[in-house]
């Protein structure tokens, strides 16, 4: 079933009974050349790539509750690629670009509405490392504008400029950044994998992993054993737990992150704004909520929900940006649990046992990486080499002492 202008209006006149089940439900093989662990945006990802680019189709996506369940549904979409530093600029810049693309490669429509990001700079300081941010970004092609005060105040009046505790200087725009609907993505790279014959296999845990002299045989799930090859995982906020039932201790910690929606408001905010002296950055979704989302609660966990004392540092912050938020009703909140790594970078990496692959430490960052994670995942796993845009993120980079820390702060996963 292809999409199309024409098949939308066709089921509009038939009253909608053409319209099929997006991918199949099959019952799992005995043997896969290829397993991945984690049905999110990143194992559905790696698959699709996998069949696309490497021609490989014996492939299964073994995910432990049902698609979009983990934080491919439950982040707050935003879609940039702003780095500074060369291990990672690369990397989230090849993402955008299969973002820019996405919903032409899969004929899906994950609603990408590239409205632009905007950082504000508070300090003198701050403004002039956007400055130097900026200027790496146009240097490899992302692109990056520093906005004035003034500017910014025709663009954004709703910010607190005159009585702030934290005037605003500047800001950082990155125009091609924006937003994609998070559980279109997962929904669309599930059908373009389907298609090309990958099994997706729901409410199947992976409680174990085979070998046989070192050597990966395949994996114990709720569903009985399933043999394969090679076996990557890429479990997000479960990194930890799952590479420990093969013998790995991940420098990785799991924390909560909470997200929040208002009830819907007319077309207020056109770009995501982030806040440069609190963690607070806000959208607006097409529906008309304000998304927000703010600091990692302070504690590890695996539960899927947070607690009220990131409630309150998050509206704190963002009453202190933006006074009229105050006025809004708070419509719904939610956690996800996200695997922060030492540094804020990814890991994407073979492991000591021959066949198994990690790909995990997303942090808070994992959304807009999602193609580009897929794409280099896949690569590794097809080729057993790095794609080229991912060689810094490698698992012993911590003890080698190459740490990729973006925002300089050190080994503070709250921090990143
Ligand atoms: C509140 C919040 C806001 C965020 N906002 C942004 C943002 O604006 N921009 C951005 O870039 N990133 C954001 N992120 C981060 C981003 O969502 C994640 O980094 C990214 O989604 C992680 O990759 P994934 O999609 O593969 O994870 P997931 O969707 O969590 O996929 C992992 C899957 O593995 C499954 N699994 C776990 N254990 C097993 C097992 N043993 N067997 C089988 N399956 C298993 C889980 O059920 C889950 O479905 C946010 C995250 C949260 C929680």
């Amino acid at each position: 079933m292809k999409f199309s202008g024409f098949k939308v209006a066709k089921e509009a006149l038939t009253g909608h009974k053409g319209w099929k089940p997006l991918w199949r439900n099959p019952e799992p093989k005995k043997s896969y050349d290829v397993i991945i662990v984690g049905g999110g945006g990143h194992g559905l990802a790696t698959a699709y790539y996998l069949a696309t680019q490497y021609g490989l189709t014996n492939i299964a996506v073994l995910e432990k509750g049902w698609l979009g369940s983990g934080n491919i549904g439950r982040n707050t979409t935003i879609v940039r690629s702003n780095y500074l530093l060369p291990g990672n600029q690369p990397f989230y810049e090849f993402s955008m670009k299969l973002w820019e693309r996405q919903e032409q490669d899969l004929n899906f429509n994950s609603m990408m509405s590239q409205r632009s990001v905007i950082n504000l700079a508070h300090t003198d300081g701050q403004r002039d490392a956007f400055r130097r941010r900026g200027n790496a970004m146009q240097l490899s092609g992302a692109g990056g504008t520093l906005l004035s005060r003034d500017r910014l105040r025709e663009m954004l009046p709703f910010l607190n400029f005159d009585n702030a505790r934290f005037p605003i200087k500047a800001g950082l725009m990155q125009k091609r950044g924006g937003t994609a609907r998070h559980d279109g993505v997962a929904w669309g790279y599930a059908r373009a994998a389907d298609l090309r014959g990958v099994d997706i296999i729901q409410n199947c845990e992976v409680t174990g992993f085979r070998t046989q002299a070192g050597r990966m045989v395949g994996v114990e799930t709720a569903r009985g054993f399933i043999g394969a090859k090679k076996v990557g995982v890429a479990v997000a906020g479960s990194s930890s737990r799952v590479m420990a039932m093969a013998g790995m201790r991940l420098p990785i910690e799991s924390h909560v992150m909470q997200a929040f929606v208002t009830e819907g408001l007319k077309p207020t905010l056109p770009a995501v704004i982030s806040f440069g002296v609190g963690h607070f950055y806000i959208s607006q979704s097409d529906k008309g909520g304000l998304v927000f989302g703010g600091d990692i609660d302070g504690y590890n966990s695996y539960a899927q929900r947070g607690n009220l004392p990131i409630v309150e540092d998050v509206i704190e912050s963002g009453m202190a940006l933006m006074p009229m938020i105050g006025r809004a009703r708070l419509l719904r909140s939610w956690g996800g649990v996200m695997d922060m790594s030492m540094d804020g970078s990814p890991i994407i990496d073979r492991t000591h046992i021959d066949g198994l692959f990690f790909n995990g430490g997303w942090c808070y960052g994992g959304f807009k990486a999602t193609p580009a994670s897929g794409y280099a995942f896949a690569h590794l796993l097809a080729t057993g080499t790095p794609h080229e845009t991912a060689t810094a993120y490698r698992m012993d980079r911590f003890a080698r002492g190459y740490v990729i820390d973006e925002k300089g702060v050190g080994a503070q996963p709250n921090l990143h």
